[in-house]
This record gives structure tokens, C-alpha cells and sequence, in this order.
């Protein structure tokens, strides 16, 4: 019998070491008006006028919630250009002249703790909805609309365990951030009326647990855990994070808020803290370069709007070979892959990997089912893939495809190297059709 593939070398431990670039000097910022999730989006500032950081500069519109966008720097507007967002997709951008100044918006004061304590849920949803701030873990989706859940919430989470590959940018956060995660935390504890908070963090990395313990003495009149989750993958996709956290299970297709629980990833946690305490909305990211395809992988930290040639130039530049660069914004088991590097750091890009391209020719399946068995959803990928090449919409809907959570795995352990991750998207957007 195959075993069934759960774990898969993270990368960090290589790379955690490293130490992190604080890039402030980019020429100029580009801000998306439009993203994957809001189709729709406007500037409200016109060419010429003076921004400065944390300063309103337009809104993102989506199906039914809008975001706004604010300036990570102070400088001039100096009109908009075209950029490849981290989706994939082309986007419009307001661009920001950065006069380095880092100017601070007046409205963007700290709350003092008297005026914190008055706060009511409605003012927790007016505050991150006007932050701007969303799923900053990669998911993108709206924070304040997770808010006005009317299901009542007894436990929020705090997902730290960042299990894909290669990616850093939670664990630099942790260990830079952890008093302020802990903070952030204790605040969507009181947006959402939660009594208990849990942070996830993984075993192995046992020095986050203890700087999460150690902000946690900070804030003994909350009901809050550190918690040590497994090492597999996917522990990070949200239902595995709250069975490992609490117990429960949450069925897939429905939202963990029916089950009293609410996950927010960490950097979503300091986002709370740096909306609620300080009237600011999210301004920088931990971002990371790395693959064979570049010289020098670096771990950065930079303003959101930052362009990731400007990092690519400082990792060194790609490696001389005449081999094609492959390149994939996220992680290498979910990230998108790009055509270009025309890209700008956004709120939910945490990595650019690139790859020098190797061509592994793909077998004919071997009928093994490492697929099978390694699908965290119990799936079963070869039959959907058959089923997709005979065009069989009743058998993909049968077979359950909707329920893929694209992790990759089962791309992974493919011994055959079929492409199957990429035939369960294509399957699902068929069914669509
Ligand atoms: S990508 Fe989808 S089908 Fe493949 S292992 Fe993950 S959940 Fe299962
Ligand atoms: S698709 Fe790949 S992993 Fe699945 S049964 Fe065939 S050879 Fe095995």
C-alpha cells in the first residue's frame, strides 16, 4: 500500500537564517485600482498632488464589498501604468512618486486605551473596512465583511503555520511582531465578541512558540493559547488549522463562523493591531525571492507597491544560463505562475520564486494512486483527470471536483509527473462553462 504523502520539505530551514532587507528606496510605488477579487476600482486623487503615507488614494470594488487604497509613501501622483498584478491578471496603478521622506497622513494617530475600550463591534467593522485590511495569508478576501458574521463567535484563530514551501514571510513576522500579533489578536477577539483567541504556529519551529508564549504574559487577562500544530501539509489550509487548533471539524463547504470559529491569519492579526491601535492600514510586507533561476535569494521587507524588479536587481539578477525562468508568485505547491516580472509587491504577495525551466517529460499514469491517497480532501485526481479528457461534466460533478483545494499534492507525488493540479482547475472552470 502507498503511503500517504504529508510531508514535504518547507524550505525555511535554509532559508530562516537569512537576514531581512528593509527596502525603502524605490523611485516610484504602484498601486492596483483593480484585483482579482474587485473587477472594478477608482483613484480619488488626481496627477501632481502631494500623498502621503497611510493617505486615502482610491477604492477597489468587488461583487459586494469595496477596499479602499492608500499610499505606503509620501510623494507626487504622477499618473497610471499597467502592471502585472500577482494574480496574473494586467492591472491598472496609480503611480507614487516616493519623495523618501515617509511623511506620515495627520489622520493617522494612535488610539489612546480608553478611547479602544469604547469601541463597539460597529466601530471594530468601520475601522478595518477603512484599513483597507484583508486575508493577508494570500486569500484576499475582505476582513470586515468576516465581521459582520451574525453567527455568534467563541474562538478566534490565529493561523501562523505558513506550510508551504520556501515561504517566510509569516516566520519573520512572528519573531519581529509576535507582542503585536498578540495585540491584534486580543482586538479581534473583542471585534468579534470571542472569548478565546488561539495563535497556530508549527512544531518544528519552536522559537515561534516561544516569542508568541512571551508576548502572551503582555495579555494574561485574555483567554489566549499558543498552540503547536503538525508539521504536514497542508496544516495552514484553514479547516486542517482549526481541527489542529481546537478540535473541531469543520465540514468543507461550510464557513467555520456556523462552527463559532474565525481564522485570521497572522499578518491579518498585526493588520488589526496597526488599524485599531494606530490608525493605519497595512504599509509594508515581508516578501521573499528564491529559486535556482536567481543569484543571491534575499528575504525583504519593503512597502506595499514596491516594484519586484527593484528586489530581483538587489537579489542579484537571474542566473546566466540560457535556460527560460519560470516564475510563480506565492508558493511552489499553490503560487500563481507569471508571464512577467513587471509585478509590484501587493498586500497578499508573499514570495516571487523563479525557476530556471527544466522540461520533465510526463509519463503515462501508472495507476499507483499516490493521488489518491495523498489528497487532503479524499479526492480522487486520476479519475477526475479521465474524467476531464472525455469532457465528462457529470462525472467531474460527481466525482466532486469543486472540493479541490488546489493544494498540489497530488501534482507532487506523481510519479508519472502528470500535471494534475492544473487539470482539477481546468476541470473545475469547464463544469463552470
Ligand atoms: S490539488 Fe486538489 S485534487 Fe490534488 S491533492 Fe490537492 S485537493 Fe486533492
Ligand atoms: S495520476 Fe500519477 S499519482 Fe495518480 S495514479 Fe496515475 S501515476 Fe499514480
Amino acid at each position: 500500500m502507498i503511503e500517504k504523502t504529508r510531508y514535504i520539505p518547507d524550505g525555511k530551514k535554509e532559508r530562516k537564517n537569512q537576514p531581512v532587507i528593509h527596502y525603502l528606496e524605490a523611485e516610484y510605488l504602484y498601486f492596483p485600482t483593480t484585483d482579482l477579487r474587485c473587477p472594478a476600482g477608482e483613484s480619488c486623487v488626481v496627477d501632481g498632488q502631494y500623498v502621503k503615507v497611510g493617505e486615502l488614494i482610491g477604492t477597489r470594488q468587488g461583487g459586494f464589498f469595496e477596499q479602499p487604497i492608500h499610499s505606503t509613501v509620501s510623494g507626487y501622483i504622477v499618473g497610471s501604468e499597467k502592471k502585472v498584478h500577482s494574480s496574473g491578471q494586467t492591472v491598472d496603478c496609480v503611480i507614487v512618486q516616493n519623495d523618501k521622506k515617509y511623511v506620515l497622513y495627520e489622520n493617522c494617530v494612535s488610539r489612546t486605551e480608553e478611547e479602544i475600550d469604547a469601541l463597539t463591534k460597529e466601530d471594530y467593522i468601520k475601522i478595518i473596512k477603512d484599513s483597507g485590511l484583508s486575508g493577508l495569508g494570500g486569500s484576499g478576501f475582505p476582513t470586515y465583511i468576516k465581521l459582520e458574521t451574525k453567527h455568534p463567535i467563541h474562538t478566534v484563530v490565529g493561523n501562523g503555520v505558513e506550510c508551504e514551501p520556501h515561504l517566510i514571510s509569516d516566520y519573520k513576522l512572528i519573531l519581529e511582531r509576535a507582542n503585536r500579533i498578540v495585540e491584534g489578536l486580543t482586538y479581534a477577539m473583542r471585534a468579534t465578541g470571542a472569548k478565546k483567541g488561539i495563535i497556530a504556529v508549527k512544531k518544528k519551529y519552536p522559537e515561534l512558540y516561544e516569542v508568541l508564549e512571551n508576548a502572551r504574559q503582555s495579555f494574561t487577562h485574555f483567554d489566549i493559547e499558543i498552540k503547536r500544530v503538525g508539521n504536514h501539509y497542508p496544516a495552514g489550509w484553514e479547516l486542517d488549522t482549526i481541527k489542529s487548533a481546537t478540535g473541531i471539524k469543520v465540514p468543507q463547504g461550510k464557513l467555520p463562523a456556523e462552527y463559532g470559529v474565525t481564522v485570521f491569519n497572522v499578518a491579518t492579526l498585526y493588520g488589526f493591531y496597526r488599524a485599531v491601535k494606530r490608525r493605519m492600514p497595512i504599509t509594508e510586507r515581508f516578501f521573499s525571492i528564491s529559486g535556482d533561476g536567481i543569484k543571491s535569494p534575499k528575504n525583504f521587507q519593503v512597502r506595499i507597491g514596491t516594484p519586484v524588479r527593484d528586489l530581483i536587481a538587489l537579489a542579484g539578477g537571474y542566473t546566466e544560463t540560457d535556460k527560460n525562468k519560470v516564475l510563480i508568485c506565492g508558493g511552489p505547491m499553490m503560487g500563481n505562475a507569471l508571464q512577467s516580472d513587471d509585478i509590484v509587491v501587493t498586500k497578499t504577495a508573499t514570495s516571487l520564486i523563479i525557476l530556471d525551466e527544466e522540461v520533465i517529460p510526463t509519463e503515462p499514469c501508472i495507476h499507483c494512486a499516490s493521488c489518491v491517497y495523498s489528497c487532503p480532501v479524499d479526492l480522487q485526481p486520476v479519475q477526475i483527470m479521465n474524467a476531464y479528457k472525455e469532457r465528462d461534466k457529470d462525472a467531474i460533478n460527481a466525482l466532486g471536483v469543486n472540493k479541490c483545494i488546489e493544494c498540489g499534492l497530488c501534482s507532487f507525488t506523481c510519479p508519472s509527473k502528470i500535471h494534475l493540479t492544473e487539470t482539477m482547475r481546468q476541470a473545475k472552470r469547464f463544469i463552470k462553462k
